[in-house]
């Protein structure tokens, strides 16, 4: 480990930190925590903060609620922007519950679970993601709004980019908190940006996921903008999404998708792995696109995939592999959007590759023209399907696909479908804005 619990102890007295958040996600991604004060310390580290669990979507009944927080000591963080005396620092912690077991819902144990899979076959799994955002106004309340005043584009620099003061202080703090930050750009959609942060083991990438949109709403709120991950904020132009980039490496960290012999570049087991990923694709899709909302990118036109399909060439499908080999050989998945839980996620994208890798599924041709382009027969001939086209489809798939199931638990499987059907239905049954547009006038 990075630190023993002395390191913590020295540091918080060190840096006069006063308060420590012991962190955790819920099932549906959205981060939690509960303060404590540095003299509350020797009690967390030793296991014993209790919370409600009740309390926390999707997690448990009020006649079983108590759950305990395990902190992860290596993930000890001074938030860089909380006052410089009586700091503020975290810890994230696993959800256990008063028997001393994981707790069934707590999605990092999830993830915890596939990575030990993993190891024990000698692999390490590395993921880099690209997280995409939009930079908004917010209203006289202080409430998001989807307006802003500029309009720049792909790559685009000041003074039309106005975002990039905002940007740099994000990197600036990001790198505070040990992340290292190796591009950020303003994205292709008026408002839109994108932050990427060098890859890392599975479990400290889902982690730093959930610290990078900590920290990117907190300094964005800083400068007096909101920024949001909802996949597709507005109509007409892209949304947002997470590309994942990944690789399998021995523990000694080799990479074992390259493959110099091969046509590609690749590996025989980079090949089982996307095979693994494309044949689960659509299971996985209630996690990797969890929101009605998230349906709405996934549609042609936007950047965004729709058909499942990988390239080595192309951009359109699901799956591309980048033009990098040797030890950056990796496999890109463009469909997950960071709405989504990346503990979830990449456990999902784990388990879905290794399965692929243990049952040698053979992977189809790949497909290098622009998928966009063909017509239905011709996408239908090359044996090309579709990727969920709403929530409620998604869930059906997922339901459907009994290996993303066991991944997940049962636990995990009964809440998600159940919170996200009742969602779907909220959304169904509603008169939107368009209908009325469209219909009253006419009818
Ligand atoms: N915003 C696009 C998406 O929805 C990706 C665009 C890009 O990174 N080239 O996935
Ligand atoms: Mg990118
Ligand atoms: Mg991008
Ligand atoms: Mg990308």
């Amino acid at each position: 480990g990075r630190y023993s619990k002395e390191d913590i102890f020295r540091m918080v007295e060190e840096d006069d930190v006063e308060f420590i958040r012991l962190q955790f996600t819920d099932i549906f991604g959205v981060l939690k925590n509960v303060a404590i004060t540095s003299s509350q310390l020797a009690k967390a580290l030793d296991n014993k903060c209790m919370f409600d669990g009740s309390s926390v979507e999707g997690f448990v009944r009020i006649e079983e609620s108590d759950m305990y927080l395990y902190p992860d000591y290596d993930t000890f963080e001074i938030f860089p922007w909380r006052p410089q005396q009586g700091k503020v620092a975290r810890l994230i912690c696993d959800v256990y519950t008063p028997d001393g077991k994981p707790f069934m819902g707590d999605s990092r144990n999830v993830l915890k679970k596939v990575i030990k899979e993993a190891a024990d076959m000698g692999y390490l799994f590395e993921v880099g993601p690209e997280c995409e955002f939009f930079l908004f106004h917010t209203d006289d309340n202080g409430q998001p709004t989807t307006l802003s005043h500029e309009r720049a584009g792909y790559f685009d620099l000041g003074p039309t980019d106005l975002g990039e003061n905002v940007r740099r202080d994000m990197v600036l703090t990001l790198e505070d908190m040990g992340f290292e930050i190796e591009a950020s750009h303003h994205e292709v959609a008026p408002a839109q940006h994108e932050i990427d942060f060098k890859y890392d083991e599975a479990l400290i990438t889902a982690d730093n996921i959930m610290t990078f949109k900590l920290t990117v709403k907190t300094i964005a709120k800083r400068h007096g903008l909101y920024a949001t991950f909802m996949p597709k904020p507005k109509y007409g132009i892209n949304g947002s999404g997470m590309h994942v980039n990944m690789s399998l490496a021995t523990m000694a960290g080799k990479n074992i998708f390259a493959d110099d012999s091969d046509k590609l570049g690749l590996s025989e087991d980079a090949y089982h792995f996307i095979a693994g990923i494309l044949e689960h694709a659509k299971g996985m899709a209630a996690v990797t696109n969890p929101l009605v909302n998230s349906y709405k990118r996934l549609v042609p036109g936007y950047e965004a995939p729709v058909y499942i399909a990988w390239s080595a060439t192309n951009r359109s499908p699901l799956i591309r592999i980048p033009a990098s080999r040797g030890n950056g050989t990796r496999v890109e998945l463009r469909n997950p959007d960071p709405s989504a839980n990346p503990y979830l996620v990449l456990a999902l994208c784990l388990a879905a590759g290794l399965d692929g890798i243990k049952r040698k599924l053979k992977v189809p041709a790949s497909v290098d023209c622009n998928i966009f382009e063909m017509t239905d027969e011709e996408r239908a001939a090359s044996g090309i399907a579709t990727l969920p086209e709403n929530l409620y489809e998604a869930v059906q798939c997922m339901k459907n696909d009994k290996f993303v199931c066991d991944v997940l638990g049962d636990h995990i499987v009964e809440k998600y479908t159940e919170a996200k059907l009742k969602e779907w239905e909220d959304y169904r049954t509603r008169v939107s804005q368009w209908e009325i547009d469209e219909y009253l006038a006419k009818f």
